[in-house]
Parts: structure tokens; sequence; C-alpha cells
């Protein structure tokens, strides 16, 4: 157990925020000896995966534990389905990696998201017209309150869009121990229509991608428009794209003719980027934090020296300036400390 512990290498962001304690779970029993230790001592509790889906805005006056359970199984269920199991700390692309070298098919454009198997379902990770989702079959968690292991399949966790019962009514009741997915072994469902996976297969000259295609070319295209976080400190997309009534979207189209929109009944889902962007934020920096110049909904640590308040205080200029231009409220993806 360390006290007082720098947690800037725990972060993407790379923020300098301290925990009063922190330590490190390889296994059940020490995470439940960990969460004894919290109760015993009243602390607040906070589990760490990657790291990358989290601002800290102040020290966190309690225990941090950082999940390391490592360790993939595999059940092979008939000739085209197998199911495997990842322990919370594997790394998600490490993991995407395994699963496409042993050709199983459904995470290939998850591929390069960082993070850890065990927060996948957190906010139901999603890129490329996939989300885990489509692919889940349950998790384990380990339910603080009783410190009994239980299962939940994929009704109970309610995925949404950047969403979950564990960001939502589970918040803070519950530790993801593992995670199982039900993948393809060899009928893949190749998915090229989203982004500009079709045209980054088109420049290499495939025509009929196989999953490990697929993989490379998100790979692609994610290094060429996101910022890596080993070198410039970020959490990905700091925003959701905002879904608003489609009475509000025609109202908008009449002022803003660009405006774009994926209808989903009456319901509209607006790209947060173009609305972050059309407000003058692209690339536009204050103090140490600014917003990406390639992709506006990345907020950055331009210097290395930001604070956790000082990148929340630029979000929160970017949602005052998308409300008072467009009447939409952005909602934050990333975990606020
Ligand atoms: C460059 C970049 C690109 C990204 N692209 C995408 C993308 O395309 N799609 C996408 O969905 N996300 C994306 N993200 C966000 C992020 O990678 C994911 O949300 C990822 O799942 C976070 O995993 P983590 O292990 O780093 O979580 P952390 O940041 O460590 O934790 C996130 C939250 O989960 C909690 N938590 C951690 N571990 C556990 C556990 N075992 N049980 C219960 N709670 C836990 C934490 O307390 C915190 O509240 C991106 C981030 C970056 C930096």
């Amino acid at each position: 157990m360390h006290e007082n512990f720098s947690l800037k290498p725990y972060n993407t962001f790379g923020v300098d925020a301290e925990a009063r304690y922190f330590t490190e779970a390889n296994d059940v029993e020490q995470l439940k000896s960990a969460v004894n230790f919290a109760k015993s001592e009243s602390l607040n509790l906070l589990f760490l995966g990657g790291g990358s889906n989290l601002l800290f805005t102040q020290h966190f006056d309690g225990l941090a534990v950082k999940i390391n359970f490592k360790g993939i199984s595999e059940e092979v269920l008939n000739e085209n389905s197998v199911l495997v199991t990842a322990k919370a700390g594997e790394n998600w692309h490490e993991f995407v990696m395994y699963c496409l070298e042993k050709n199983y098919g459904g995470l290939e454009n998850l591929s390069l998201i960082p993070g850890n198997v065990g927060t996948s379902p957190m906010q139901n990770i999603g890129a490329y017209g996939t989300e885990i989702k489509d692919v889940f079959a349950s998790c384990t968690v380990l339910n603080l309150e009783t410190l009994e292991v239980e299962t939940f399949n994929l009704e109970k966790c309610r995925f949404g869009y950047r969403d979950s019962i564990f960001k939502q009514e589970g918040k803070g009741k519950y530790v993801i121990l593992e995670v199982k997915f039900k993948l393809t072994r060899k009928d893949h469902s190749i998915k090229t229509e989203y982004g500009a996976i079709q045209a980054e297969l088109d420049k290499s000259g495939i025509q009929n991608p196989t999953i490990q295609d697929v993989s490379k070319a998100v790979i692609n295209i994610r290094q060429s428009k996101l910022p890596d976080p080993k070198i410039t400190g970020n959490a990905g997309s700091f925003f959701k794209n905002p879904t608003i009534p489609l009475a509000q979207f025609e109202d908008l189209k009449l002022k803003f003719e660009n405006i774009q929109g994926y209808p989903n009944g009456n319901q509209v889902k607006v790209p947060a980027g173009w609305l972050i962007e059309q407000c003058g934020w692209k690339g536009k920096r204050i103090g140490n934090a600014a917003s990406h110049q390639l992709q506006s909904l990345v907020i950055i640590n331009a210097t290395g020296k930001a604070t956790g308040k000082e990148i929340f205080d630029f979000s929160a200029e970017i949602i005052n300036s998308v409300k008072e231009k467009f009447g939409i409220e952005l909602e934050r993806e990333v975990n606020i400390i």
C-alpha cells in the first residue's frame, strides 16, 4: 500500500493528481482485502484500468486500486463460434490482436482503443460501427457491498451508446473481474461501411478484406487522426455525440444548412465534433489545454503541464458555447474524478 501516491503515470491525460492510498490487485483475494481495508478506514474507492477515460480534477482522497488480473481462455462452442474470456487487467488492444491471430472475428473494428478489457463494458466501447454489446456474452463482477461474485448477462448490463448499468445505477457498486465475448471462427461479418475503412482498403487495393485487413485499416485511420496519449495527453473523445429530437434538428437545419445528423426514429444523433468546430474551437488553446487540431472532440494536455481543473474548465467553455450557438447541451464522455 502506497500513501500520497502520484497517479500521473496512471492516467492518459498525464495529470499530476495524487491518491491518498494506492495499491494494485493481481487477483480477487487481493481486491477483496483492498476493499476491506477501505471499508475499515471509511475510505472512498476508485478502480483503475488503463486510465484512458478519466480526468482527475483534484487529488483522490481515498484508496485507488489498479486492477491487474491477467489471463485469457477459450471455449469452442460450435463450428463457427468460440467464447473467449479475458480477465479485467488484460490490455484491450493486445486482446484484440490475440483474437485476430487466432482468426476469431468480431472485435477487429475496435482495434487500437486504449484501456483494459475489464473497463470495456463500462461505456460499451465502440468505434467504426461496432460496439462491444454486439459480441458481448457476459461479465463477472465483484459486488462491493456483499463481496460476492455475480454474473451480468447482456440484458443486465443495459448497454446503450457509451453507456451501461455500470455508469448508471450500478456506478461504484461493482468491480468487473472478467469479460466473455462470443466471436466467430469462420463466417465473419466484415464491416467496412463506417468511416474511412472502405477508402483505406481501396488505397491498399484490397477487394475481399479479411478481419485482419479491417483491423489494419482501422489502425491506420486511428493513427493518422488521433493523438497518441504516450506523446500528447488525452482521453479520446471528451464528449458524447448528442441525440436531439427530430423537430429540433429540422429547426437547426433551417439556420445551419450544413448541419449533419444521423436519424434514428424521432431522434437524430449530431456529431459533437462538428458542433465544436463550428464554434471555433478546433485547434484552440487556453493555457495548457487545447482542442486537438485534427479532431476537435478530443481535448489535449497541450503542454504536458495542464491540471485536471484546467482541462475541465476548458471543456465547460466548449459546452457553454455549443449551448449558446445551437441550444444543444453536450455531455462529457470522460469520467470526472
Ligand atoms: C486516444 C484515445 C482513443 C479512444 N478511442 C475510443 C473509442 O474509439 N471508443 C471508445 O469507446 N472509447 C475510446 N477511448 C476511451 C477509452 O479508451 C475507453 O473508454 C476505455 O474502455 C477505457 O479503459 P481504461 O481501462 O483506460 O479505463 P479507466 O480510465 O481506467 O477507467 C474508466 C472508468 O472505469 C472505472 N473502472 C476501471 N476499471 C474498472 C473495473 N475493472 N471495474 C469497474 N470499474 C472500473 C474507473 O474507475 C473509471 O470510472 C479512447 C481513449 C483514448 C485516449
